[in-house]
């Protein structure tokens, strides 16, 4: 018998570690029960959660509490009535709420997470991690890597979608030597926390990816960069990287095959625009974290002026999958031109938010209806942003817009790194893009006039706008200034930033009319 408490920041700041605590000391001596922390199951809304595994039996209680795990325990893992409510997912209980949400997903990056206990290394060995790494390390050239993860069609899960093996195949031929990899782990999006939870929950996926694109581009070096607020997926990275170590998946001649690499996390400050490469790479170097003109690329010129390739962290976390299953099998999943799955962070008005995975291509309504349930207190949707703050609302009526990078594109947002945060009939649209614009005015580092400036006289307008003293012309200055700023700013922040006003002045023009009609 396995039982698994949820124990990533989700779990912990809803109570998990106490039930831990409980279902610890009443197992103590009971050796045919196996206790397991584990990262981010995945049913956020239930938290804290704890899984009893019998012989893959698996049943997922939510809302659960010492004295409820006292009970579990007591009645030796065979539900008593209070506890069959609690359960919220089952392959044994045909009738559990939860089934069609995790039955629909696909888990590629989230295969481990909230399975195995991310500080135990042998736990994400014996479910496959580091194969890959052995695999590309004795059978392939790192041109055959770079060709496999090419063929995979797998694009940059960062927001901009860029193909991983062309980047790659960049960063190998650059001529100047060391080179080095990053793994962007600066997740920043308000609402935003898929990066999180798989570094919590499965910290040696990430690792894993990093070392097999470091021998693919020839790499000596490479850096987390994760935000200083992400104290737990830190310390889970620690634990990781000193176990690949001691296993010598990290080091000299790793796995006897020659190639010498290793890794060091820098934490950072929790600028959001340090999530733009360049600005990471000077934020890295300890210089300000500003943008700089591309090109050079980092591929060519990168940290301390050396060839770089960055990705984020699902990027990174897809790839030993890719070796290990073989490209053909990840182009299984998706799109035409999106292949493999995404990880979404479910959050606003949707009725069960969480942590979910699902294939490319998938309807948006799926996502929220199907695996989400829908709106909260039955309430109407009225939209969704997608994309954090450099994304866009799109509207009820395009939600079976399906999820690839381009159809996202078209409609004004953006696939951005995950975020998906739903809107009810009684949330402000005026409201939405003013909280989103206030947040990359404040994170705009100045640099530029049409960022720093712009964006502020756009918040102006908004302000005025939402307090009942803006005119009808404001709307027209609001958008005129919008398409300045997204031209004239230097990097993603700025050019970006004007989307979620842009798109809600696009579909939700009248709801705009009405604040300045109004109120006159
Ligand atoms: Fe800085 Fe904004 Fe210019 Fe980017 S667009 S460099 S964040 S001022």
């Amino acid at each position: 018998i396995t039982v698994r408490v949820g124990m990533a920041s989700c779990g912990l700041a809803s109570g998990a570690e106490p039930v831990y605590k409980e279902l610890k000391k009443l197992l103590e001596g009971k050796n045919e029960v196996i206790l397991k922390q584990v990262g981010c199951i995945g049913l956020c809304s239930y938290e804290p959660l704890v899984e009893v595994d019998i012989d893959g039996k698996r049943t997922i209680y939510g809302d659960m509490t010492p004295a409820l795990a006292q009970e579990l325990v007591n009645s030796s893992f065979s539900p008593t009535q209070t506890l069959r409510e609690k359960v919220v997912y089952s392959n044994e209980i045909e009738e559990a709420p939860e089934n069609r949400r995790m039955n629909k997903q696909v888990r590629i990056v989230l295969a481990n997470c909230g399975i195995i206990d991310p500080e135990r290394i042998d736990e994400a060995i014996s479910r496959g991690a580091y194969k890959a790494l052995a695999k590309a390390l004795k059978t392939m050239s790192p041109e055959e890597v770079i060709d496999e993860v090419y063929r995979s069609g797998l694009r940059g899960r960062g927001g901009a979608g860029f193909p991983t093996g062309l980047k790659w195949k960049f960063t190998r031929q650059a001529k100047e030597e060391p080179k080095y990899i990053i793994c962007n782990a600066d997740e920043g999006d308000p609402g935003a926390f898929m990066d999180r939870s798989v570094l919590e929950g499965d910290p040696h996926a990430v690792i894993e990816g990093m070392i097999i694109c470091a021998y693919a581009v020839g790499a000596s070096h490479g850096y987390i960069y994760c935000r200083a607020e992400y104290p737990l997926a830190i310390k889970r990275l620690n634990i990781a990287l000193n176990q690949a170590r001691q296993e010598n998946f990290l080091g000299s001649d790793i796995l006897g095959s020659g190639f010498n690499f290793d890794i060091e996390i820098k934490e950072g400050a929790g600028a959001f625009v340090c999530g733009e490469e360049t600005a990471l790479i000077a934020s890295i170097e300890g210089k300000r974290g500003m943008p700089r003109p591309r090109p050079p690329f980092p591929a060519e010129s990168g940290v301390w002026g050396k060839p770089t390739n960055i990705n984020n962290v699902e990027t990174y976390a897809n790839v030993p999958w890719i070796i290990r299953h073989g490209a053909n099998e990840f182009t299984r999943y998706g799109t035409e031109r999106s292949k493999g799955t995404k990880v979404f962070a479910l959050a606003g008005k949707v009725a069960k938010g969480g942590l979910v995975e699902v294939p490319m291509g998938m309807p948006i309504r799926e996502v929220i209806f199907d695996i989400g349930g829908g709106i909260a207190g039955g309430k109407d949707i009225k939209a969704v942003q997608m994309g954090g703050p450099s994304g866009g609302c799109i509207p009820s009526r395009l939600l079976d817009t399906p999820i690839d990078y381009e159809s996202i594109t078209a409609t004004g947002a953006i696939m951005g790194s995950g975020g998906m945060i739903v809107l009810d009939e009684t949330s402000c649209v005026v409201d939405v893009a003013k909280f989103f614009l206030n947040f990359t005015q404040r994170e705009s580092c100045g640099k530029c006039p049409f960022c720093r400036i712009g964006t502020k006289r756009m918040l102006e307008i908004l302000e005025r706008i939402s307090e009942g003293k803006g005119k009808m012309e404001d709307l027209d200055l609001l958008y005129e200034l919008a398409l300045q700023v997204k031209e004239g700013s230097l990097c993603g922040l700025g050019q970006t930033a004007p989307n979620p006003v842009l798109t809600t002045l696009k579909y939700f023009r009248e709801e705009y009319e009405a604040h300045v009609k109004d109120r006159r």
